[in-house]
């Protein structure tokens, strides 16, 4: 993929439908974006698209497979692949439940005893699985013909896990991305894929070497395809940094607490600190349709410094309230927090535009969330309508509010930060972190043959200074 700027957004979150996300493109963010990521458009049983009934169609309410070619004309698309899960409502769950072990499908589901035999797990081996919620993750199954059986279950109650392993993972792994080749895309996103890993006596998430195996067999399918994969979860950064050492594309989901702390306690140390081991071939993020991760910048925050951060998000994070982050409103992962990335760094623009400048010239391909890519707040109303704390960030913006938000100057300075992340040719060179012992001041630097590209960014007095410096000598200095 090119090294531009990613937009991630739901097919309906900016004008309604893929048409309408392609006309706001045209319109409102030219030469904004090289590629865009766009979150599950097909149809869906819950979780906003993430519980996929099957990947041969468009959700019509979103448009259709010529939408997606018509975006991949203008952009690299990224899709998901629901890697652990399918949706109950698919006819794979529903041949299962009717033909049990006659089903064709039966493989590719994981009643519990496929793993842990008749006896079925101890308290121990249950105690030993890592989840993010505090439920066992499976359900009871009550099958027509009168069995009873546990089937694994790691998210929702509509998103039955898969064994994609097995034949019919494979196959529907092979054929998805057939069709998602035909759409235009270009990359996939592996949802979830740390949980792919069932195995007997271990955490059940990524277990080594299964992991690396079964990545390994997706990639040689996927090279078929000429399609790119991105493997997606949250945990401590070394996991993140073993994936890199092995050749994939990773995500930074370390930074956006990194920036918090460095502008809530003005100290940029954990983050110079990240950004000297970070990997390289990384998506760098701030937002996305999930929480903030807590669990991924573990041990590059100290425990007093991540608790002062989260303190400070609840205190200046603008409407934020803690129960947004509880089961109470169905949250997905208790080490994530809902917010906004622009609420979470007290709706102040400078602040913002230090955090998205810092992220653009951090090592990695820049990803922006469409809430973020507006500046966009908490949005309350939402979150207490439908419970659900992660709409918190999921705000649906017409062709009017979009219109209305481009004329705020923090958007209208983001997108110039945009496009000279899209347009300088420095960062296609090499980076370097300026040795200051200041912690409240950081210098970040790239460059290529010449061409060079500085940030300097002082906590103390809150301003962001860029300077770029073409092949010829010719200096320009400017505040973002
Ligand atoms: C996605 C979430 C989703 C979960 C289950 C995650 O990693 O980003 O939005 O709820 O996987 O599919």
């Amino acid at each position: 993929m090119k090294n531009g700027v990613v937009l991630i957004t739901y097919a309906d979150s900016l004008g309604g439908n893929l048409k309408a996300l392609l006309s706001n493109l045209n319109k409102n963010f030219q030469g904004c974006f090289s590629g865009i990521h766009l979150l599950p458009f097909f149809p869906s049983s819950g979780d906003r698209g993430f519980s996929p009934i099957n990947y041969d169609e468009v959700d019509s309410t979103l448009g259709s497979w010529e939408d997606t070619a018509a975006l991949g004309a203008d952009y690299e698309i990224i899709a998901d692949f629901m890697v652990n899960h399918i949706s109950r409502e698919s006819v794979y769950f529903k041949d299962w439940l009717k033909n049990e072990d006659d089903s064709r499908y039966s493989g590719l589901f994981l009643p519990i005893e496929k793993i842990f035999g008749e006896a079925g797990p101890t308290e121990k081996e249950i105690s030993a699985i890592y989840r993010r919620q505090p439920t066992e993750p499976w359900l009871t199954i009550n099958f027509p013909s009168g069995t009873e059986r546990k089937v694994w279950c790691t998210f929702s109650e509509q998103q039955i896990d898969i064994d994609i392993s097995s034949e019919a993972g494979e196959s529907l792994f092979r054929k998805t991305l057939r069709r998602l080749k035909d759409g235009g895309i270009n990359m996939v996103r592996l949802d979830a894929v740390g949980y792919i890993t069932k195995k007997r006596g271990t955490s059940c998430f990524m277990v080594e070497p299964d992991i690396w195996e079964t990545l390994e067999k997706l990639e040689a399918i996927a090279s078929k395809f000429n399609i790119e994969l991105l493997p997606e979860m949250h945990e401590h950064y070394s996991i993140q940094l073993k994936m890199a050492s092995k050749g994939y594309r990773v995500y930074d989901f370390a930074l956006p607490l990194l920036l918090l702390y460095s502008w809530y306690a003005e100290d940029f140390s954990p983050l110079k600190n990240w950004l000297s081991i970070c990997p390289r071939k990384q998506f760098t993020t701030l937002d996305t349709h999930d929480g903030i991760g807590v669990v991924d910048a573990a041990d590059l925050l100290t425990p007093e410094q991540t608790d002062f951060t989260v303190e400070k998000l609840y205190s200046r994070g603008s409407n934020i309230k803690r129960k947004y982050s509880t089961s109470e409103y169905q949250n997905l992962d208790i080490y994530q927090i809902n917010c906004t990335f622009y609420s979470a760094i007290g709706e102040e623009d400078d602040a913002y535009i230090m955090a998205r400048a810092i992220q653009f010239f951090t090592p990695g391909t820049p990803q922006v969330y469409y809430v973020g890519a507006l500046a966009g707040k908490n949005d309350t109303e939402l979150v207490e309508a439908t419970r659900n704390g992660r709409d918190i960030n999921r705000h649906n913006y017409s062709n009017s509010e979009i219109s209305e938000e481009m004329n705020r100057p923090v958007v209208r300075r983001l997108k110039n930060l945009m496009k000279l992340r899209m347009t300088c040719t420095a960062f296609e060179g090499n980076f370097s972190l300026s040795e200051n012992k200041d912690n409240k001041t950081l210098e970040i630097i790239w460059n290529k043959d010449g061409e060079t590209a500085v940030l300097t960014a002082d906590l103390s007095i809150k301003r962001t200074i860029i300077t770029l410096k073409d092949a010829g000598g010719e200096i320009r200095s400017f505040r973002p």
